[in-house]
């Protein structure tokens, strides 16, 4: 947009800094230029009609929370919204769950099937109001209908019956599935452990924590320690799931299991806002889906997927068009890092990048587990929402519900198709048939280098004077020489990236058998050091014994996985031998070394290092010798802890680098992300993942980014 202004020099700078200051809430500057222009005076003030460019730039907002101003008029007996379920504003509804075509209109998006009444229309078109040219405006009088269902039967389409409805189910202890803004949760009564047991059964999940929503910011702070910069993360218009850890122990034991923080979010929607509003206790809300799928958004595939988990299900007649989980976000305990696990809903799909790129059309189809994919077109980069693990049939037919989503949407032309190198990738699969299917060129990019990529972007210093450290560490990905990578060490300078150390290699055993169960790490990991034998040996039966030794010795893969190396050191100390979901070894691991007290005492174990290799052997060796002595299990894990950091520092010394990023799945660890500021912070400039995941939830827009700014020969 292009804006004339003439006046004194005073009134030029109120009127630039009245654009700040006065921008509605939702809005964003992404960049704002101003040069003297000679032109003729103006009389009057004029808008003149838009000229068509080349590149639009066109942003599709993400979905927003309810806000603080249509929460008080749901409460509110004498408004005409009160207990409304689909009110929105300006600031706050669906945006990105509901849109089928840009510009952002009401004809655009799945609200055209509901015509406005003629007091929507006048709120409408009034100038100023809050609802001025809200596209998802409705009122119980242009109502979206509700709909009651239970066991494949409509039961009731009228609001204060299903209420009643769903709270007495609720009460009773049993599930309920809810359409939320962008797809279907499940929830129960959050203190009621049968309840909760119930609903682990019935999901098939028997330690992954669940997420709690309460109603309102105060029974959060009654019940969590909240800082500041949390309490802004929850009541923001993302209203993500934040992970907190509970000040009393009242929560039933099923909520969160061994771990110590739980999710906690506030209700994204006035139906979810509603429904806690008549209840005395929060809502378990987790996603509505099959275990592994991704998240359940339809009507038909509710009824028949989630009839055997819910026992009522309450939808609506808004369609969604693109699903999305809630987004879950942490911060670190001491520095208040942000730390984003999952980036969904309120967050995808915009991303606004710090350099212009050149005008390529180009698709990213990102790694397979946390899988997500990005494109670029023109001067914006799309970033998709979290669309999980990519081996079912279920997440492939998503990714490609979404990828078409985005061509249909912006008319786009790919000119070229990236993928990971691992061509045992179902992405990279998808990426191949996609690139054959449209005859376009393609290219793989190395995992690591996408992760390496993504976080140098974020930051914007592919132009840095500094040569800079990477630091990747995450738990798979197809390394150069077709090994599994995941320890890793670069130097980006001068748009180039090198290898320039890892840690020392393992056996790979039994593919992903292998992450799922961190016993398996454990062999591979330490069945060199002869007195983690019987710690190993009672892990596993004779048969087993027998034949993971014989592989060992001869294994067709080795491995530098740092994600392998957390499970291992988690298996040895007892803490998991087998993981009910991905991660949860390293998180069992991290929160036994965040209960550690007496940190001051604390020294890393001895590290050796010969041309840039990390040899764990002397490491581990000091780790079994300290489990033998009957050291407790906290210390070994903080040692463990500081001993990365040591490792970091040393590198970082070797190779004289003072700049380091840092990228990876295992960078979602708060307290090693924690213990890397506090020890690090004062001699190195430090970059972490701000606006993307660390996980390979950024492997797509790394890859997109590599293909641009990397130069390989
Ligand atoms: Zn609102
Ligand atoms: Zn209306």
């Amino acid at each position: 947009m292009t804006i004339v202004i003439q006046g004194g020099e005073n009134q030029k700078d109120n009127f630039i800094e009245g654009i700040h200051r006065k921008s509605p809430k939702l809005s964003r500057i992404t960049s704002l230029e101003i040069r003297p222009v000679i032109e003729k005076s103006y009389a009057s003030f004029e808008i003149s009609n838009s000229k068509s460019t080349q590149t639009p730039t066109l942003f599709i907002s993400p979905d927003h929370a309810l806000c603080d101003a249509c929460k008080s008029e749901i409460r509110n007996p004498q408004n005409r919204r009160f207990q409304y379920p689909f009110t929105s504003c300006l600031n706050c509804g669906p945006r990105y769950s509901i849109i089928d075509k840009v510009p952002y209109d009401r004809s655009g998006t799945t609200m055209n099937t509901f015509a406005p009444c003629d007091r929507c229309l006048k709120e409408y078109q009034e100038k100023g109001s809050k609802r001025e040219h809200a596209q998802s405006l409705s009122c119980p009088t242009c109502k979206i209908q509700l709909n009651l269902w239970k066991e494949n039967s409509l039961i009731s389409t009228e609001a204060s019956t299903i209420f009643q409805n769903v709270k007495s189910a609720l009460e009773r202890e049993e599930i309920v599935a809810i359409k939320s803004m962008a797809g279907f949760l499940i929830c129960c009564h959050g203190f009621s452990s049968r309840a909760i047991t119930e609903l682990r059964k019935r999901k098939n999940r028997r330690d992954k924590p669940l997420a709690i929503m309460y109603s309102d910011m105060q029974a959060i702070r009654d019940n969590y320690y909240v800082s500041k910069q949390q309490e802004v993360l929850i009541t923001s218009s993302t209203a993500p799931i934040v992970l907190l850890i509970p000040k009393k122990n009242d929560l039933p034991f099923e909520v969160k299991k061994d771990l110590s923080r739980v999710g906690v979010f506030l209700p994204p929607t006035p139906l979810l806002q509603l429904i806690l509003d008549q209840c005395d206790f929060p809502l378990i809300a987790t996603s509505g889906n099959i275990s592994g799928e991704p998240i359940i958004y339809e009507d038909q595939d509710v009824l028949s997927k989630l009839t055997p988990i819910a026992d009522i299900i309450l939808s609506h007649e808004l369609e969604i068009v693109m699903p999305q989980d809630d987004s879950v976000i942490q911060l670190s305990q001491s520095y208040n890092q942000k730390i984003i696990l999952r980036r969904s809903r309120g967050l995808a799909p915009e991303f606004i990048h710090p350099m212009p790129l050149a005008g390529e059309t180009v698709f990213a189809f990102g790694a397979d587990l946390k899988n997500t994919f990005s494109f670029q077109h023109e001067k914006n980069i799309f970033v998709s929402q979290h669309i999980g693990d990519m081996s079912t049939w279920a997440s492939h037919q998503r990714a490609e519900h979404i990828c078409d989503h985005f061509m249909n949407m912006f008319n786009l032309q790919p000119s070229m198709i990236l993928a990971d190198q691992n061509s045992n990738f179902f992405s990279t699969a998808l990426a191949k048939q996609f690139a054959d299917t449209h005859s376009l060129p393609f290219k793989f990019i190395q995992h690591h280098e996408a992760h390496y990529a993504a976080i140098l972007s974020e930051h914007n210093l592919w132009d840095s004077n500094e040569s800079i450290l990477g630091v990747i560490w995450d738990g798979s990905g197809y390394g150069y020489d077709g090994n599994v990578w995941g320890g890793e060490f670069f130097r980006y300078a001068d748009r180039s990236i090198k290898r320039i150390g890892h840690i020392s290699m393992s056996a790979w055993l039994l593919g992903n058998k292998m992450s799922i169960e961190p016993r398996i790490a454990a062999l591979a990991y330490f069945n060199n050091i002869q007195k983690a034998q019987p710690i190993l040996n009672k892990k596993f039966s004779s048969v087993e014994w027998n034949n993971y030794s014989r592989i060992i010795h001869n294994p067709n893969l080795l491995t530098s996985s740092m994600g392998r190396w957390f499970d291992a050191i988690a298996s040895v100390l007892n803490l998991c031998d087998i993981n009910d979901f991905e991660g949860q070894a390293a998180m069992l691991l991290e929160d036994k070394a965040s209960n550690y007290v007496d940190v001051e005492t604390i020294n890393s174990y001895p590290i050796k290092i010969e041309e840039g290799i990390i040899d764990l052997t002397v490491i581990n060796n000091m780790i079994i010798e300290d489990i033998v002595s009957g050291t407790a299990s906290d210390k070994i894990a903080i040692r463990f802890h500081f001993t990365l950091v040591e490792i970091i520092q040393t590198v970082a010394a070797l190779n004289d680098l003072k700049h380091l990023a840092f990228s990876g799945g295992v960078f979602q660890n708060a307290l090693l992300v924690d213990l890397i500021i506090e020890k690090l912070g004062a001699e190195f400039t430090l970059y972490f993942h701000e606006d993307l995941s660390p996980n390979d939830e950024n492997i797509s827009f790394g890859q997109l980014m590599h293909h641009h700014f990397v130069e390989t020969d």
